[in-house]
């Protein structure tokens, strides 16, 4: 959760990588360092405990001209997080420096290995025994840092990004790729890399996905890659345009991202939908490669995903099953791999990650590729591994998001598996022209529904006070509400660590209910008006059994009686009322968590995209 930063070019590299690690604070960490280097000249190394304005403060007083150089925040996982055990790393001669995002699984094999070549360690990090081993590869046989590095990684076990200087190569800055995320970026005169793209969007918007055991070298204004055997395969590399704005990983006067990309979400879902409304009004998923022919013959659908992209699939298999008429399965990507389930050779697989990185669903994805299903990638970062090797890519224009909690992201998703929904629907005939239009022109209301219910916050805000103080909160539902209860739960939970747990309301009796007594708290979600009744029922339930219930349903709704508070959100065709319902939750959870003194962008031990299985 750490994050990397390389430059090589004709700029001064200290302010660039200062920058870059500033850009990737949100990843987490508890030290930084850098290293620069000015052409011949040895690097100098500079590194501090704690926060990134104590590393800043400590180069202020480097009044050198550097043009390359590798930073580094850390999030220990090898020893204590302070000055010494901070990256970068380097060998005794300082031939070999680099920093370093991952674990070394087998670092103490290693570590051995290496002592009894008559190496010393000054750290616990497993960094340093990765350096020292590219350094005694380097020395042995003399053929160079790819060499060195790809000797080095075979007999890695484990994850890693690494960027690396080496002494006799002065102007260049070397990487390395397995499990942990970096991409590389150049411009003109320079070349950039990066655990994340917010990093370098400053200087250019061109980059280069690194994949796992490829590595290669940055110069001024050229990348090269290489793969395991040393060659060169710059030439199959993509170098992907970034739409993303330069100032749209910035803060912009919010104090949080979580609060600013809540607010962010009307844009958002309006980029999103504008991205396949044709000129004439229709829907065009052709245009990413579905031809009507294979639509024509689907007849199931399976979508892989985990986390909230697995609430919103949820969400859409109501959407599809009733729009479309198409049976779908929602499957948890992190379960369905180890699955010997038979895949219906006449379906499509839809996969839902907005990194476009989460390993599990990739996996998911592989299993359904091998298994001759064609695969639908939901992704919000162009060039990601997912969307390179899915055979369709519907991108949601959510812009970057760096709150570990997604929020535009997930709406986002929800609109794309509308519009698909209403596309195949249409496609297949199973609704009318006249349907289509006005179900299309609901999906347009959205972004504005969704700013209408952002701006009711006060009445989440004064309602957060009463959840201080909770452990526990549970979320009921029925049908798409239930997808937003599983949402919603999950929002709360990860941000403000209060046991919230979702429940079809129609479980509630089967077992969920012995746990209900005085100051549990339901929040029971009601904006289906052919359930509302029976979830009406069941917090009345919930009530006479001292619960307290607060009822989130749409204006106009009489649920006074059977709750204790009441949050209202607009009205809305109830098949897309997720993406209004969701929004007040979002909302709760961020409140609660400031309440608490909580970071909602950082929560403990969570990562924004999770490249591990
Ligand atoms: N395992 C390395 C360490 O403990 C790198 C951790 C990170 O990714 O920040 O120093």
């Amino acid at each position: 959760m750490c994050g990397i930063v390389g430059y090589v070019g004709k700029n001064d590299a200290k302010p660039i990588l200062l920058n870059g690690l500033k850009k990737l604070e949100y990843r987490g960490y508890d030290s930084a360092g850098i290293a620069i280097r000015n052409n011949l000249e040895l690097p100098v190394i500079v590194k501090a405990e704690g926060k990134l304005v104590n590393l800043v403060e400590k180069t202020n007083k480097l009044n050198i001209f550097t043009t390359s150089g590798v930073g580094h925040s850390r999030w220990a996982t090898h020893g204590k997080s302070n000055e010494t055990n901070a990256h970068p790393h380097h060998s005794d001669d300082y031939n070999v420096i680099g920093v370093h995002n991952g674990i070394i699984e087998n670092y103490q094999e290693l570590k051995d290995k290496l002592t009894n070549k008559k190496y010393k360690f000054y750290s616990e990090t497993d960094t340093e025994v990765m350096i020292k081993l590219i350094d005694y590869y380097y020395k042995k046989y003399k053929l160079g840092p790819i060499d060195a590095i790809n000797k080095a990684i075979v007999r890695a076990r484990g994850s890693y990004a690494l960027a690396l200087m080496f002494k006799d190569y002065p102007n260049q800055v070397w990487f390395a790729k397995n499990g942990s995320p970096l991409i590389v970026a150049k411009s003109d005169d320079s070349a950039y890399l990066a655990s994340d793209v917010p990093a370098i969007l400053n200087y250019t918007n061109k980059v280069y996905y690194v994949n796992d055991l490829e590595c290669g070298v940055l110069e001024a204004g050229k990348v090269t890659f290489y793969d395991l055997n040393g060659d060169d395969i710059t030439d199959k590399k993509e170098l992907v345009t970034i739409d993303w704005k330069a100032d749209s990983a910035d803060l912009g006067g919010f104090e949080y991202y979580m609060d600013k990309e809540i607010a962010e979400q009307p844009e958002a879902i309006q980029n999103t939908i504008n991205a396949y409304l044709t000129a004439e009004n229709k829907l065009d998923f052709h245009s990413i490669g579905i031809k009507q022919e294979y639509l024509n013959d689907l007849d199931e659908i399976y979508i892989f995903a985990c986390g909230s992209a697995y609430h919103a699939g949820i969400v859409a298999q109501h959407v599809i099953e009733d729009l479309a008429g198409v049976n779908v399965r929602v499957e948890l990507a992190s379960e369905f791999k180890y699955r010997n389930y038979k895949m219906n050779p006449k379906s499509l697989a839809i996969v839902i990650s907005q990194s476009g990185e989460t390993k599990d669903t990739y996996e998911a994805m592989l299993k359904a590729k091998a298994n001759g299903i064609k695969t639908l990638a939901i992704c919000n970062v162009k060039g990601s591994t997912i969307t390179r090797d899915a055979d369709f890519n519907a991108y949601t224009y959510a812009g970057p998001e760096i709150a570990v909690a997604t929020t535009k992201a997930y709406s986002c998703q929800l609109v794309v598996l509308y519009l698909f929904a209403l596309f195949l629907a249409r496609t297949k005939y199973r609704i009318n022209k006249e349907n289509y239009y006005k179900l299309i022109d609901e999906v347009k209301q959205i972004p504005a529904l969704v700013k209408e219910t952002i701006d009711r916050k006060e009445n989440v805000q004064r309602l957060s006070a009463r959840f201080t103080e909770k452990t526990n909160v549970f979320f009921i539902g029925r049908g798409i509400d239930y997808a937003v209860c599983m949402e919603g739960a999950l929002k709360l939970k990860e941000i403000t660590y209060i046991n919230s747990n979702a429940y079809a309301a129609g479980e509630l009796k089967h077992g969920t209910i012995s746990l209900i007594q005085k100051g549990v708290a339901t929040i029971a979600i009601a904006t289906q008006p052919t359930l509302i009744e029976k979830t009406v029922s069941n917090m009345v339930e919930v009530k006479s059994r001292d619960g307290s219930v607060v009822a989130l349903t749409n204006d106009g709704n009489n649920v006074e009686q059977s709750s204790k508070y009441q949050l209202y959100i607009p009205k809305i065709n109830p098949m897309f009322a997720a993406s209004v319902a969701i929004i007040p939750l979002q909302q709760l959870s961020y409140y609660v968590c400031l309440n608490k003194g909580l970071n909602p962008d950082k929560p403990r031990n969570l990562a924004k995209s999770v490249t591990v299985e």
